[in-house]
């Protein structure tokens, strides 16, 4: 707490996986041989063809202001994508271009919520969900799942966190953290509950839609009842692994999409116009492009659940799409490790960066303080390593 500064930021956590990543790689510049799985980030190089379209953008002098909401050839490729993937229809007015889908969650917390609105956010949730919300005065509540139900939100539960003042739900499918993959059905059945609420917005964070290992991918605004009222997220940074380039868009209610618009005007103005240029390319291209990395992702989740299953105390699911793991590790809550008494999932994974040398990142941040969140965004080899590194420290 510093008084200088105002109570919004005061009040604000840091971002865990970025934070975590931050230590690791501060233990790194110190000499320690670390290994990352804090950060959900794919460890691919960007594809030749989105390279090659940054490049020609670059030669093509492309360098001014771009409209604010994105180029409109990049908003017609993702107006085509929408309808190719997802069968969902928008017009240019309902989608904006941002500086990640970080930003664009972002403008739709600052546009949607008054303080005092709630927030329901099945849990665990994406990290960034929660402050996203209170910095523009929401109030988040979390609906919390079990592994037993594979982290999914039931109808039941749902409804009856519902008040007078639910204003938004947030979630991920394929979900970070947990990796859990709605079905239709499941999806038509939360839709059954939101539709008797027609003031609810559902802002459906779709990032991980091509790392999915059940398929088929669902959205939310594929439900005729539910197009009104809901946002898709989408972005490049994990298709494309292009997570440095900041670029995230919506498709959302047009007075959503202008209310954003507005908004990003005054604090952002357009996204990059080099990486806007190379999304196009991204999206133009057919999703079996990057299959490869889906292919590589799916051996990684076999990897590493055959390898956690080796280590006593550890109560994993099994994850359905993204590139995590969350397994529960709540058998060590109240066990002393090398002196070091272990009382919830941040000190675990504390234990974990000291004692093994391996980055994880607590669930705590995530909403579940009995898990911890594993990325397995990293080498065959990093993985290998990592957990025979804990199952020693922990042995
Ligand atoms: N949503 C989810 C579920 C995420 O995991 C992330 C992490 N990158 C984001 C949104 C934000 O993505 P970006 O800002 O890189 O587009
Ligand atoms: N979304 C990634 C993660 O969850 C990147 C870090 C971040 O933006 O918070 O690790």
């Amino acid at each position: 707490m510093n008084p200088k500064l105002s109570n919004r930021v005061n009040q604000m956590a840091t971002s865990a996986t970025l934070a975590m990543a931050a230590k690791a790689r501060e233990l790194r510049e110190q000499g320690k041989d670390i290994i990352g799985l804090s950060l959900g980030e794919p460890d691919f190089t960007v594809p030749d063809f989105v390279k090659n379209a940054a490049i020609q953008a670059v030669q093509d002098d492309y360098h001014s202001y771009t409209p604010v909401d994105g180029y409109g050839d990049l908003k017609q490729a993702i107006i085509t994508k929408f309808q190719r993937d997802n069968e969902l229809t928008y017009n240019p007015a309902q989608i904006v271009v941002s500086t990640g889908a970080k930003q664009s969650l972002a403008n739709l917390a600052q546009v949607l919520l008054n303080p005092g609105d709630e927030v329901l956010l099945p849990a665990p949730y994406w990290v960034s969900y929660s402050d996203i919300s209170k910095v523009a005065g929401g109030v988040p509540v979390e609906i919390p799942t079990s592994i037993e139900s594979d982290f999914k939100v039931t109808p039941e539960a749902l409804e009856a966190s519902i008040t007078e003042k639910t204003k938004m739900m947030i979630y991920s499918s394929p979900c970070n953290p947990s990796g859990s993959v709605y079905s239709k059905e499941e999806l038509r059945a939360l839709a059954d509950v939101l539709v008797k609420y027609p003031d609810i917005i559902v802002v459906s964070d779709e990032i991980y839609e091509h790392i999915n290992f059940t398929g088929p991918h669902v959205s939310m605004a594929g439900f005729d009842d539910m197009y009104d009222r809901t946002v898709t997220v989408n972005g490049v940074s994990k298709a494309f692994s292009m997570t440095g380039w900041r670029i995230g868009y919506i498709g959302a209610p047009e007075y959503i999409a202008r209310a954003c618009n507005k908004m990003q005007g005054q604090v952002t103005s357009g996204a990059n116009c080099i990486a806007q240029r190379a999304t196009i390319a991204a999206l133009e291209t057919s999703p079996s492009a990057i299959q490869y990395m889906i292919d590589a992702f799916r051996e990684r989740r076999t990897l590493i659940l055959g390898l956690l299953k080796e280590i006593p105390g550890f109560k994993t699911n099994e994850p359905e799409g993204a590139f995590y793991v969350f397994p529960d590790i709540s058998h060590y809550f109240g066990k002393t490790l090398r002196g070091k008494t272990i009382i919830n999932a941040s000190d675990f994974a504390l234990y974990l960066l000291e004692e093994a040398n391996v980055a994880t990142v607590t669930g705590q941040a995530f909403g579940d303080p009995n898990c911890i969140r594993i990325s397995y965004a990293a080498s065959e080899e990093d993985i290998k390593q990592a957990i025979s590194r804990i199952r020693e420290a922990l042995a």
